[in-house]
């Protein structure tokens, strides 16, 4: 699923496409990947106004519209961005269309249909996102940006120091840290040495900074790398290479580029987690409780001769490590194959801003 590297990818790639464009009209095929309206009011809600700025708060692009009023993108696990010419044809998984004045359309291409698109007004006296003047607002929820230079390793330890759960889910946790997800909280885990069950409370002041600084610099890196393209993840102008540089995520039993050994795979809240139990250990006081979890271990363990033979855990599947390997590297074949479709379904359908008529 998309976290803040694709989205801001995404909403980047989407930004020169349709600044300043006027939607003229919308249409839907899943009234469900609407959020906040039925497709004959979105369509109404829409019609007229013009894209004046694309960004991104959290997981989700916010495409800012004339006369105050803003959508909301959620990609969730196969959301897609195409911006076509109106006559390219249809495409069975598009579940929404933005139809611009210019003869375009924008696409909203979602395989598997958990993504939402949200319309929503701007308060005139708070000036935040909507669906009623005087009503929630839409990201009150959400913790703060962690690229957002306001956001200094201060607000991180007085955030955390709030907090007792466990890392893992405490990264995941949107209104902790807005926009982290599964894979950037493994590699920021395993970049700063923690354990992903390690409890916040335990943290030292060393500890805080260090995973304050890496959860940026990772962040940061996957901008730069245009995201992880894993799975149906790709951007307006292609996909991202992160994926090419994550250390421990979707790596169980290939070896940990610190220490050599392999990196392990654990179940937490049903989010798979990966880590290296040699350099990111655990104490006595935070295995309390993490028994059951600890179990689903795989990944492989060490024999006395000294050789990477075989895998650890209760839970695990009874393959050897170099049988682990293979398959893990078998999965990210089809997933790098399962791209490469995407992103030559994607070619075919979409074009380069400079070649619209
Ligand atoms: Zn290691």
């Amino acid at each position: 699923m998309p976290e803040l590297p694709e989205v801001e990818t995404i909403a980047r790639d989407l930004r020169p496409r349709i600044l300043g464009a006027t939607i003229v009209g919308a249409r839907c095929s899943w009234t469900r990947t609407l959020r906040t309206h039925t497709p004959e009011a979105f369509a109404d809600g829409v019609a007229g106004r013009t894209v004046e700025a694309v960004g991104r708060r959290a997981k989700l692009v916010v495409v800012e519209l004339s006369g105050e009023a803003a959508l909301t993108i959620h990609m969730k696990m196969t959301g897609q961005l195409f911006v076509v010419p109106a006559e390219t044809p249809d495409d069975p998984y598009v579940r929404v269309v933005l139809e611009l004045a210019d003869d375009r359309e924008i696409r909203f291409r979602d395989i598997r249909k958990f993504g939402r698109i949200g319309l929503y007004g701007r308060d005139p006296g708070t000036g935040d996102l909507v669906t009623e003047v005087g009503g929630s607002a839409v990201f009150a929820a959400f913790g703060p940006e962690p690229l957002d230079p306001a956001f200094d390793v201060r607000e991180f330890r007085r955030r955390l120091r709030r907090r007792k759960g466990r890392l893992k889910p405490l990264l995941l946790d949107q209104s902790f840290l807005a926009g982290v997800g599964n894979i950037y909280a493994d590699e920021a885990l395993w970049a700063s040495r923690l354990h992903p069950l390690r409890t916040a409370g335990t943290l030292r002041p060393a500890d805080e900074r260090h995973l304050y600084t890496e959860v940026r610099r990772i962040l940061v890196e996957a901008v730069e790398r245009r995201g992880s393209s894993i799975d149906d993840y790709t951007a307006p102008d292609g996909d991202g290479s992160m994926q090419e540089h994550l250390q421990v995520y979707q790596r169980t039993g290939e070896a940990c580029q610190r220490c050599g050994r392999p990196v392990k795979r654990i179940v937490i809240g049903a989010r798979s987690t990966h880590f290296c139990s040699w350099c990111q250990r655990l104490g006595a006081a935070d295995r309390k409780g993490a028994t059951a979890i600890l179990r689903t271990m795989t990944g492989g363990t060490r024999r006395a001769g000294g050789r990477w033979t075989e895998l650890a855990g209760e839970g695990s599947l009874g393959l050897t490590l170099d049988e682990a390997a293979r398959a893990a590297a078998q999965a990210r074949t089809e997933r790098t194959k399962r791209a490469a479709a995407t992103r030559r379904a994607a070619a075919r359908a979409s074009v380069a801003p400079d070649t619209r008529s």
